[in-house]
């Protein structure tokens, strides 16, 4: 029973505590008469710094605002640093910090409002750097980053093994990168972009994002956290035209560096350069086959027709035009061959020589053109009775020669006959009549060509002499 009253006793107090402190929170949050210290980063333009004295930046924009929305009363505690303010808020000699982001080792000291600007964070570096998509980019190269900064609180937990160096300010940090002290800056793109410009660090650019975003807010120490719900209340209470009014008024930023296409540029336009090269010799290399294998076609059809020509030209060398018989050269050649076998050779050989009689009078009465037809005639009907093996020649004008090859003198008047007789019978052009006259002799063994040649003519001599249209031989 007395153990029952006592547990009363004790969750009674405990409400009443509890309700004591509600009371006293809301009074404290209620009291207009709260004053209210605020610390700033001297050195951080555009979000504030501090000029002659003056709070200036995004961050007074927005105490103007903060001193119209809520009912405390703000007044400004120098600094020559913003590592001395993060020490007056610790000490509490500062209740508030205007813009900063939270962090863990922060949040031990500070109560946070929701955050009410946002910024990015950026990668500076010497301008032939190479683009940094983020830290991971940047390797085993030396970060500088602002003591107190809550980056040298988190690039190391996302980015466990960079090398980070601390800097007193932004200021020392991009003169750091600029002297070759440490390899890259990172920090908030508005106020980094600003200082470039400022300090005319040509050399240097912004050359990479940081993941890590800036979200800027109220940090106020635990004693006053109670303020907090009014502070985010005032926060809410700031309209988008305000946040835009104030942003457009401090950011500068004009030199945003784009991503460095430049290594980009360099290698497609060597790919597309070597991409060209490759069809280009592809293209040349096609039209060369291609070309070749029409030189190859042309010279194929060049020999073939050199071949023909050559067959031509050397059956215009050895036959005679008119009756295609052989030639009188061509003649002379086989007989001499044909000779030098039958000096060697014990054999026979024989040889007509023939004139068309009173072919000028066919001349005169049928005209050349007639004469000629009669001349082709001739040499078909001669050609059709000679064996093979016999070789019929045009000696010249209307006489003709034939070799016969193994034939005595009787097998050789025998074929005169015949040809005689086949030449009579054959119906000429314009019904003219012909007749022809022979004379044969056989080879005599030992004599000379030019003597056989001559006994022929002898013979044709005598044939003619005794009235033509007749053969004669002599021995
Ligand atoms: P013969 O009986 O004594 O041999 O009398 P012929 O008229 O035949 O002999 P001639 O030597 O007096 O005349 C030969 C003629 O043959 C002279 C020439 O006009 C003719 N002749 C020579 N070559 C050709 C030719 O290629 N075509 C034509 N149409 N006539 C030719
Ligand atoms: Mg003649
Ligand atoms: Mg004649």
């Amino acid at each position: 029973m007395f153990n029952a009253t006592l547990t009363q006793l004790v969750q009674a107090s405990r409400a009443l505590c509890y309700l004591c402190c509600l009371l006293s929170v809301h009074a404290q949050a209620q009291n207009t008469n709260v004053n209210l210290n605020f610390c700033v980063d001297p050195d951080w333009m555009p979000f504030e710094g501090v000029i002659e004295g003056n709070h200036t930046g995004i961050a007074s924009d927005y105490l103007a605002l903060f001193q119209s929305l809520t009912p405390y009363q703000y007044n400004m505690i120098p600094t020559a640093s913003w590592s001395q303010t993060i020490e007056k808020l610790k000490s509490g000699e500062c209740d508030l910090s205007l813009m900063l982001n939270s962090s863990v080792e922060r949040e031990t000291y500070l109560s946070f409002t929701i955050p009410y600007f946002f910024g990015p964070n950026v990668i500076v570096s010497k301008s032939d750097l190479p683009f940094m998509q983020d830290i991971t980019s940047v390797g085993d190269m030396t970060i500088g980053v602002v003591s107190g900064y809550r980056l040298v609180e988190e690039i190391p937990v996302y980015y466990p093994g960079v090398n980070i160096t601390t800097v007193a300010s932004e200021r020392e940090g991009l003169e750091a990168v600029e002297n070759g002290d440490i390899d890259v800056y990172i920090g908030s793109l508005y106020s980094i972009n600003l200082r470039l410009e400022e300090l005319g660090l040509t050399s240097l650019k912004i050359n990479g994002w940081v993941s890590i975003q800036d979200k800027l807010r109220i940090g106020i120490v635990k004693k006053h956290e109670a303020i907090v719900p009014v502070l985010n209340q005032a926060i809410d209470d700031i309209s988008s035209s305000q946040h835009n009014d104030i942003l457009n008024k401090w950011s500068n930023v004009q030199i945003v560096k784009e991503r460095d296409f430049t290594l980009f540029y360099y290698l497609s336009a060597l790919t597309s350069f070597l991409l060209l090269v490759f069809l280009w010799r592809h293209m040349v290399s096609v039209r060369v086959v291609s070309a070749l294998s029409g030189k190859n076609a042309e010279l194929e059809k060049m020999k073939e027709e050199l071949l023909i020509a050559n067959e031509r030209l050397e059956h215009l060398s050895f036959h005679d035009h008119l009756t295609q018989l052989y030639n009188r050269h061509y003649f002379m050649s086989t007989l001499k061959d044909h000779f030098n076998q039958l000096s060697r050779q014990d054999s026979v050989s024989a040889m007509l020589m023939i004139d068309i009689d009173y072919f000028k009078q066919i001349n005169d009465k049928y005209g050349h053109v007639a004469g000629d037809k009669v001349l082709v005639e001739f040499s078909n009907i001669l050609t059709g009775i000679l064996r093979s093996g016999d070789v019929a020649a045009r000696w010249g004008g209307e006489e003709f020669m034939i070799l016969l090859p193994k034939a005595t003198k009787e097998q050789s008047m025998f074929l005169a006959a015949r040809l005689m007789k086949a030449v009579r019978k054959h119906e000429f052009e314009s019904q003219l009549s012909l007749t022809i006259s022979v004379g044969v002799v056989q080879y005599r063994k030992g004599e000379s060509i030019a003597s056989w040649i001559e006994r022929a003519d002898q013979a044709l001599y005598q044939a003619k002499h005794d009235g033509r249209n007749c053969v004669k031989a002599i021995d």
